[in-house]
Formats: structure tokens, sequence, C-alpha cells
């Protein structure tokens, strides 16, 4: 049997037997140390998206910030304390009543980790991915987010340089609602641009 072949059939390990494979032979080969893995591990239990959702409250109720986010979202979000890796390009995309920003990255899963997180599984999903570039209106109706055709949709594509936060329409009749209650309409989903903010509940 050749190697290729003996390749071909072996059963393949579990996806535990393959991290901890992975992570041996990264730390083996001196890439990675158990440190840096538990100072990631630590680092990611910050990076949520209910920090873009407070960037957003705050881009909703203060023009000085909102317009300092729209130039330079890096600098704005680490204003609040949101910096750190995958969050070094950040840029804000506003939706307007006539314009729908949604995000996708096609070669893997990049977010903004500071403000948006880790990506969901539906965001790494292939089909998502391939989709939402080709038919954007209809995969948002799929996910629950049905748009008038008088709104454009505006696919962006995250990659290296460049990770996105779409900043979503304050939704009607939150005039007087706080920073803080304001930011609890906002979901990831609204970060990415596959949802709305919220309504408020009455
Ligand atoms: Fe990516």
């Amino acid at each position: 049997m050749s190697e290729e072949t003996d390749r071909n059939t072996r059963p393949k390990a579990s996806i535990e037997q393959r991290v901890v494979a992975t992570k041996e032979a990264l730390i083996d080969a001196g890439r990675i140390t158990e440190a840096d893995l538990d100072q990631f591990a630590h680092m990611a239990q910050d990076w949520r998206p209910e920090n873009g959702a407070k960037v957003v409250a705050r881009a909703w109720t203060d023009p000085d910030f909102r317009a300092r986010l729209l130039e330079d979202a890096t600098s704005a979000c680490a204003e609040m304390g949101y910096a750190g890796p995958q969050g070094e390009y950040i840029v804000a995309l506003e939706d307007t009543p006539d314009r729908h920003n949604v995000i996708v990255c096609t070669q893997c899963s990049c977010t903004a980790w500071p403000v948006l997180g880790l990506p969901p599984d539906w965001y790494k999903s292939p089909a998502y991915r391939a989709r939402v570039v080709r038919e954007p209106r209809r995969v948002l109706r799929e996910m629950g987010l049905q748009l008038s055709n008088e709104v454009a949709i505006r696919v962006w594509e995250t990659s290296a340089e460049t990770r996105y936060m779409v900043i979503p329409l304050r939704p009607e009749g939150t005039q007087s609602l706080t920073e803080d209650a304001l930011a609890n309409l906002v979901s990831r989903e609204a970060l990415i641009g596959v949802a709305l903010a919220n309504p408020p509940t009455r």
C-alpha cells in the first residue's frame, strides 16, 4: 500500500486529537508556547460583540464620537478600551435609510475581534461566504432580515488589512434611552449586518 493510499484510508483523528497534535507540533517547532495559548484564551474572553454594541450606542448618542469612529474606527474603539489582535484596522460602516451594509470574509472567517468577538459558526460556513456575495438580499431574507427593494445592499469583504463593523440604524422610539439601554439593542448579527438593531421593548 502506498503512503498516499494509506493516508486516505486511515481513520481520521477526532477534532480533539487533531487540536492536541497541532498544538504539540507548534510548541515543538518553537512557534508558540503554552503561555501564549493561556494568554490568548484569557484575552479572548474580553473580545465580545457587547463591546461593538457599546461603540454603536456611543456613535448614536455622541456626534463627535461618531465622526471620530467614521474617520478612524481603530482609534475610536481603542478610546473605549477595545483594541488588540485583529483590531488593528477597524473600519466602521454606517447604515443609512437607503443603504445597508453587510460583512463577509470569503477567504476564511475574519472579524474585528475586539469589537465583534470571534466569528460565529454561520459566518465561517462556506455557504454564507459564497452566497452573501452573489445574492445578499436572498441570504439576508433567509436569515430573517427582509429589506425593502428600495434599500441598496453593500457587501464588504474583510481582509488581513481591514476589519469592518456595521453601525446599524438607530431604531425609532429610542430617544429617551440611555447609552447602556441602546447598546442592549445591538446584537452581534447587527454588527455584521445580517440583522437590524432591535426595536426597544415597551
Ligand atoms: Fe478571514
